[in-house]
């Protein structure tokens, strides 16, 4: 992508109303725009980058056995009043009529509606477990949209929602998502730690929330310092194996939010040189809640010997369009976004330091040419502008290598390379780019 025919409507100065630090640089980078309260547009770099959040989701929920659908944002009253949450959920719900006067809502969360398509389709137990998921715009009227999208009030969500027979099997598909949620976060760089949660308004008895540590997060938590440093489930995991060895090691050194912390507990099982209490953000939620949909709903499946069986079920939530904040939280410094490889919005950018000159450019045209068909998705800083500029910009951005040419490279034959990341630098000679990169 050529830089001058690019929209990235980069901002000088440091937005006022952004508190944190993410959300000055996803202002100042050009990657979204406010609407009104809590209510944003992807712009083109963002949606880049949350484009690719959601790809490493899908992979490892789909890797874990979950199936992608998809739902409206727009549901029917009549399915909560099912339930009993049409009344129940309160202000953070959008309720809407329509012009024959009917009650639909916005959607914030989608338990009734999956357990309505999975009642009228699924009728016995050999069509059990079950996983259907998608990713959908969610709408809660927060008290206090802030801190950009990362607390909006449109936001997107990854809600799983499994199905089975017995709580059992349903131990056994929550399982399966803790350990696509670790391997989830781990590719987007994060260390995202499973701490034992509050249920809330969605009910049941056994939930985590996975919580990225930052000083600018929501959450109390307090945890095992070697929680930070457990490794990650590798992609090979036999997902139709038994997972409660890595549960159980996950699960065995002490993690819980403000609400279910036990300062004594905490105390007791923890040594004090290890104890890390801090603050986080939640960036994913998983809970099984037995029947509790399903009951009301009559959600049930005839069993091997004929009989009605209720299903039992979980649900399991990520927020994308948090999770992007929240890598900028972690990965930023002074001169901006430092993105990780795999969720950087493109791979590498190059920077032609003199462009009015018609020899620089013809050999800036050529190597991006070259790139572009190695299969690198480049940014191309073609711009007529000073170096300065164009430096700040490629930092504030934050992609991982900044290719730089000029004209006393191309005397020399060779291009520089700057690591965003280490902000080491490294010559080589101009056809050696590529292999450098790939
Ligand atoms: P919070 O405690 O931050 O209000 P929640 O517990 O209400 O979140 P869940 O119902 O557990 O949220 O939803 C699952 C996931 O959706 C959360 O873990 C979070 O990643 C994301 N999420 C929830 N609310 C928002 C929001 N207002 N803006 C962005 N993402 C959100
Ligand atoms: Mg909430
Ligand atoms: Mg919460
Ligand atoms: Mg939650």
């Amino acid at each position: 992508m050529r830089l001058s025919q690019y929209f990235l409507p980069v901002l000088r100065d440091v937005p006022k109303e952004a508190e944190i630090v993410s959300h000055r640089l996803m202002l100042r980078a050009g990657m979204v725009r406010q609407q009104a309260s809590g209510l944003y547009s992807w712009l083109p770099l963002g949606y880049k980058v949350l484009m690719k959040v959601q790809k490493i989701i899908e992979e490892e929920q789909n890797r874990s056995g979950a199936i992608q659908l998809l739902m409206p944002t727009i549901q029917s009253a009549d399915l909560w009043r099912e339930s009993g949450r049409y009344d129940a959920y309160g202000k953070e719900m959008l309720r809407i009529e329509d012009r024959h006067e009917r009650d639909f809502l916005y959607g914030p969360t989608n338990e009734e509606m999956i357990t309505d398509i999975f009642r009228t389709y699924v009728k016995s137990y050999k069509d059990l477990p079950l996983n259907l998921y998608h990713i959908q715009w969610k709408f809660r009227d927060e008290i206090r949209p802030r801190f950009g999208t990362m607390r909006s009030r449109e936001f997107l969500m990854k809600d799983a929602y499994s199905f089975d027979l017995d709580k059992d099997s349903a131990v056994k598909a929550y399982q399966r998502m803790f350990v696509a949620y670790l391997r989830t976060y781990a590719r987007m760089g994060l260390t995202a730690i499973p701490m034992r949660a509050d249920t809330g308004p969605i009910g049941g008895d056994l939930s985590h929330e996975f919580i990225v540590l930052a000083d600018t997060g929501e959450s109390e938590v307090f945890c095992h310092k070697d929680l930070l440093e457990k490794p990650i489930p590798a992609p090979g995991t036999d997902f139709r194996g038994d997972l409660s060895p890595i549960i159980d090691d996950w699960t065995s050194l002490y993690a819980a939010t403000e609400e279910m912390v036990n300062t004594a507990e905490f105390e007791a099982e923890v040594p004090a040189e290890k104890r890390v209490s801090a603050r986080g953000i939640e960036v994913g939620h998983i809970f099984y809640f037995g029947t509790k949909y399903s009951e009301p709903m009559k959600a049930t499946v005839t069993g091997p010997d004929g009989k009605e069986i209720t299903v039992h079920m979980g649900s399991y939530g990520i927020g994308p369009t948090r999770l992007v904040p929240a890598i900028i939280e972690a990965f930023h410094d002074d001169d901006g976004i430092i993105w990780p490889v795999s969720v950087a919005p493109f791979e590498a950018v190059l920077i032609n330091l003199k462009a009015g000159d018609a020899d620089c450019t013809a050999a800036c045209d050529a190597l991006y040419g070259e790139l572009n068909a190695a299969g690198i998705d480049m940014l191309y800083d073609d711009r007529d502008q000073g170096a300065g500029g164009k430096f700040a910009t490629a930092d504030l951005i934050g992609i991982p290598y900044q290719l730089i040419l000029g004209p006393r490279g191309i005397k020399s034959g060779e291009v520089e390379i700057k690591h965003r990341q280490s902000g080491e630098r490294e010559t080589l000679p101009i056809g050696d780019a590529v292999a450098r990169i790939t």
